[in-house]
């Protein structure tokens, strides 16, 4: 893709379908009761948060609704400690908690929080068809803006479809004020666009060759998270450090990442496969002194083991020839191979493991279709490894990048070891029918190959 002007933050609004205004600024939760009446059908609010997030803007929002004399139904304020799971559980709870309130059908509800409270409240709004307000409070995920929620259904990480909220007020005081280690998640969940963009590139060839799981690239939607990729996550590394413009541009970046998304009603122009990798550590609960390792440190990590694997398979300059003991699987074989991957316990009949088979199965071809692909994706291999190679910086370039941000760069600051770390590619291979780096190198019948060129290299170390 040639390299376009980056749009602003208005005009990558323009292209979202369901938020209408993103108020970013130090006042910005003052414009909380215009935001209502300009775009909602309301009677009154109802905030959702949880004890940290409350503590933070809690206040600021209570006294802007009542110096406009608009009416607050009763909050719920989960509590701060242990950290809330983006779990449907949770989503459950907060429908129930709107329904049971009194003429709930006029009420808008605000997300108060980081991303799990919002990709919480925007699941219950969804199921109640309310349309919600969200006032974020860490520069933390991209997830503020984004169409659907990604949230733990019975173990296993899922997309559930749903709306993005229709307004944000956005305190740039609140992002400043927020635990440094949230700005670096929102930094990790911004690198993790590096591969985002190199498996779209991927996609898009592959499904033009037969290849399932695939999207063809959207210009406008790759304008608006490709473009000066790079150079914003060089000029966002500081929103660790609280740096003012850095946060604002993290916070920017990451809503416009969002509005692509809805665009799309898609993740693909915002998720490769460094967030299969952080989905497959998100479903094991990963934490470090008893707490939840954040999404976006997940991705960074992700991200660099994205970058490390892409960067051997991609490390021959000819095609790959299929190594002598490879051969396509049977379903059977496939199926137990997927078991075997999965061995967290479960009840039988649900969980990661048979959701991971239905997925594994649907993405196998029978024979002929899969040897047709894999012969036409040599015969491109030349052409992909270009543009992939264009667009990935080299891996140290990436890990000093996301350091930098203050992102974990290690799986042993994420509580992993190298090769937990590395060996996560063949689970994450088998959760999502979304065609990746990973597909194709499974496709060629180099998998295994790249991960052990990825062990003896100096990846992750
Ligand atoms: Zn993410």
């Amino acid at each position: 893709m040639t390299e376009q002007k980056k749009l602003s933050l208005e005009e990558c609004l323009n292209a979202a379908t369901e938020t209408k205004e993103l108020l970013l600024g130090r006042d910005a939760l003052e414009g909380i009761p215009r935001l209502l009446r300009e775009h909602y059908d309301f009677t009154a609010a109802c905030i959702i948060a949880d004890e940290n997030t409350d503590a933070a803007a809690g206040t600021q929002v209570r006294e802007a609704l009542s110096a406009a004399g608009i009416p607050l139904a009763a909050s719920l304020v989960f509590p701060g400690s242990p950290r809330l799971h983006a779990d449907c559980r949770y989503a459950a709870r907060i429908s129930a908690h709107i329904a049971a309130l009194p003429g709930y059908r006029g009420l808008v509800p605000i997300a108060l929080g980081a991303g799990t409270v919002n990709d919480l409240v925007k699941r219950a709004a969804s199921e109640l068809n309310l349309p919600y307000l969200c006032v974020p409070t860490a520069a933390s995920v991209d997830g503020y803006t984004s169409y659907g929620a990604a949230l733990l259904s019975e173990g296993f990480k899922q997309t559930f479809p749903c709306a993005a909220p229709r307004t944000l007020a956005v305190s740039t005081t609140a992002l400043r004020e927020a635990p440094a280690y949230l700005s670096s998640s929102g930094f990790g969940d911004l690198a993790g666009k590096i591969i985002a963009g190199t498996d779209w590139i991927i996609a898009e060839k592959a499904g033009a060759l037969g290849a399932p799981g695939t999207e063809p690239i959207d210009p406008l939607a790759w304008n608006m998270t490709q473009t000066g990729l790079l150079d914003t996550l060089r000029l966002s590394a500081d929103a660790v450090r609280k740096d003012a413009e850095a946060l604002e541009l993290l916070f920017s970046a990451l809503s416009v990442t969002g509005f692509a998304m809805q665009r799309l009603r898609s993740s693909r122009p915002v998720s490769g496969c460094e967030h299969l990798w952080s989905h497959i550590w998100e479903m094991e609960d990963l934490s470090t002194d008893g707490s939840p390792v954040t999404h976006g440190h997940k991705v960074a990590v992700g991200t660099l083991a994205a970058a490390a694997f892409t960067e051997a398979f991609f490390a021959p300059v000819s095609p790959p020839l299929p190594s002598l003991n490879w051969k396509l699987p049977s379903r059977a074989e496939r199926e137990a191979e997927v078991r075997a991957a999965f061995t967290t316990p479960a009840i039988p009949g649900t969980g990661p493991a048979e959701a991971a088979v239905k997925t594994a199965l649907e993405k196998l071809m029978e024979e002929k279709r899969a040897k047709a692909l894999a012969e036409a994706l040599r015969d491109n291999w030349k052409e992909i490894r270009e543009k992939v190679l264009e667009r990935l910086p080299p891996y140290d370039e990436l890990r000093d990048l996301i350091a930098r941000g203050g992102c974990p760069v290690l799986p042993g600051e994420i509580n992993l070891s190298r090769g937990e770390g590395i060996a996560a590619a063949r689970r994450a291979q088998m959760i999502r029918n979304r065609y990746t780096v990973l597909d194709m190198a499974w496709d060629l019948g180099v998998f295994g190959e790249v991960l052990a060129k990825m062990e003896e290299g100096p990846c992750l170390r």
